[in-house]
């Protein structure tokens, strides 16, 4: 009855190795030692889930450090570099570029994302063109949402209001905004819940994203949220004002955020890199305090952000990677605490795109086996996956390294 079996994989949750048996692209089974006469695959006891998802990624501005000075690292400069660059983006270009780093997405284990794409007078419709055919030709192997984004204000450039209201119309799945390039912060924000609302879609915004405490627009936006009656649709990334605050005043906050069903994404390579330029000695870390936000019930997830830009000259599209490295920097040791970073590159982001995840019964057959025994060595040693499968079609292998000892 089996089309096929992987066997002798481990799950999170359960004590022994479990086979999972496929049909027609879903789960249809799930138990040790599965008797099927289709074919199988042993997966040697290695640990099996539903795969990385990317709560937030930028393909249409990744891999441009060929055409971009990076002098100061700042927020500043980087988008300045970028938005003198996309003026020059083409359809073949962002879709070459784009098409880089969602294939090392895929062999990485991703098999979702949310990827922004700006859409403005700058940049024009070509990023958003490019990005609608990397989502249609990639779907055998990854789910892509497209964020229509406004990276460099709406109240300053109100054509960009207008092209966001025609990508909404012509694929982009959801909106988002970005209120601190704005000179009026607050429109900016009412203008991009009025056009999620015109469209029924979701938004995400970049917000808060400095380390000074004042001023922060997540009052503003949960406000809207609350009007609007959008729990559960909106997300924000960076949020890295919350990082700059003593404990009692982000607690206030992350109560309200979960209070309000606001997700939160850290964006811990970019803030890492830009943030705390000003300092030449104990320069922060500037990363917003994803554990305690969880702690108070918020959807918490760490994501890519950028690759090879100036926003972060560095990446490879692993959330394996990315779960470490803000493991590290946050500091995090007690296995519940990795255990979350974990969730935070995988369920949590699904949460946060509204999209199920897990190894159940009956569920697309979405599954990654990473070189690992459970979710805490995969994130404490930067574990590779092994094999993926999408809707049950195998869309990669990466074999283990093997190591050649001499003779004897
Ligand atoms: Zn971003």
């Amino acid at each position: 009855m089996l089309d096929f079996v992987i066997s002798n994989i481990r799950i999170a949750g359960r004590d022994r190795p479990l086979d999972i048996g496929i049909k027609d692209g879903r789960i249809a089974a799930l138990d040790a030692d599965l008797v099927s006469d289709g074919p199988h695959e042993d997966m040697c006891g290695c640990f099996a889930f539903g795969g990385f998802v990317d709560s937030h990624i930028h393909l249409d501005k990744a891999c441009i450090l060929d055409r971009c000075r990076i002098c100061e690292g700042t927020l500043d400069e980087a988008v300045r570099e970028t938005a003198r660059a996309k003026a020059a983006f083409t359809v073949e270009d962002v879709h070459a570029r784009a098409r880089r780093v969602v294939e090392s997405a895929i062999v990485n284990g991703t098999t979702a994302m949310r990827t922004f794409v700006e859409i403005d007078p700058r940049a024009g419709f070509r990023s958003f063109e490019a990005i609608l055919e990397i989502k249609r030709s990639y779907r055998w192997a990854i789910d892509i949402q497209i964020c229509a984004f406004a990276q460099e204000g709406l109240t300053n450039e109100p054509a960009t209001a207008a092209m966001l209201d025609q990508a909404l119309g012509e694929g982009a799945d959801l909106i988002g905004g970005c209120p601190y390039t704005d000179p009026d912060p607050q429109t900016h924000i009412r203008w991009i819940f009025d056009l999620a609302e015109r469209h029924g879609v979701d938004v995400d915004f970049h917000l808060d994203f400095d380390l000074d405490p004042a001023n922060s627009a997540i009052p503003m936006v949960i406000a809207e949220t609350r009007r609007r009656g959008y729990s559960g649709r909106v997300s924000i990334g960076h949020a890295t004002k919350l990082s700059a605050m003593p404990k009692e005043a982000a607690s206030d906050i992350a109560a309200r955020l979960a209070d309000a069903g606001i997700a939160v994404t850290v964006l811990p390579a970019t803030d890492m890199f830009l943030l705390g330029r000003d300092r030449d000695y104990l320069v922060p870390r500037g990363i917003a305090p994803a554990l305690l936000l969880a702690a108070h019930g918020v959807t918490v997830t760490a994501a890519t952000n950028n690759v090879l830009n100036p926003f972060t000259p560095y990446g490879d599209a692993s959330l394996g990677r990315m779960a470490n490295f803000f493991a590290n920097a946050a500091q995090l040791s007690r296995d519940d605490d990795i255990a979350t970073a974990f969730d935070m590159v995988t369920r949590n982001a699904a949460r946060l795109m509204r999209r199920p995840h897990g190894l159940d019964l009956g569920a697309p057959a979405d599954i990654i086996v990473l070189d690992a025994a459970d979710p805490l060595s995969a994130i404490r040693e930067v574990r590779q996956p092994v094999a993926g499968w999408k809707g049950g079609r195998k869309t990669f292998t990466r074999p283990r390294a093997r190591l050649l000892y001499p003779e004897g």
